[in-house]
């Protein structure tokens, strides 16, 4: 997509510190880490949001993961990683382009959970467990 800032990043129009990529995809550092090592892995093609990656999209894409995960743990030391999408602008997407967050953690970083991002939850969401299953199940089928 013309302008799309991810999209040039992966035609190489602008530059980036690449660390991975093939055919399907590309994996490069965060202009602003959250952490040393912070890295973004993006399908090369444009895609806004996850639910437009169809399946084999999907399988070209989340494959390179696991190895891309483990290899920037080992590089930074770290002991593991949150690793993360913000799916839409409502949970903070400002790329308009799917791209994955992978940032190295470690014990006592400072930094919590996932979890630490929605401080308590909400207690009333398990009142309905029930009928949000139902929902989804639905959804799903549709
Ligand atoms: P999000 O808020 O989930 O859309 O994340 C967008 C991420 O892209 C942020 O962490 C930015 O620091 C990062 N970012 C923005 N511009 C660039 C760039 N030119 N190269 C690398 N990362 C970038």
């Amino acid at each position: 997509m013309a302008d799309c800032l991810f999209c040039k990043i992966a035609s190489g129009e602008i530059p980036a510190k690449v660390v991975h990529q093939d055919e399907h995809t590309l994996a490069f550092l965060d202009i602003n880490p959250l952490r040393r090592g912070h890295t973004l892995l993006i399908p090369k093609r444009h895609v806004a949001r996850l639910s437009a990656l169809g399946p084999e999209d999907a399988a070209n894409y989340l494959r390179v993961v696991p190895h891309l995960v483990a290899a920037i743990e080992k590089a930074l030391g770290a002991e593991g990683a949150t690793v993360a999408w913000n799916d839409g602008p409502a949970a903070g997407q400002e790329v308009g382009h799917v791209h994955l967050h992978i940032v190295p953690r470690n014990q006592g970083d400072g930094f919590g959970p996932v979890h630490a991002l929605f401080e308590g939850g909400e207690p009333e969401a398990k009142e309905d467990l029930d009928e949000v299953q139902s929902a989804v199940e639905a959804a799903l089928a549709d």
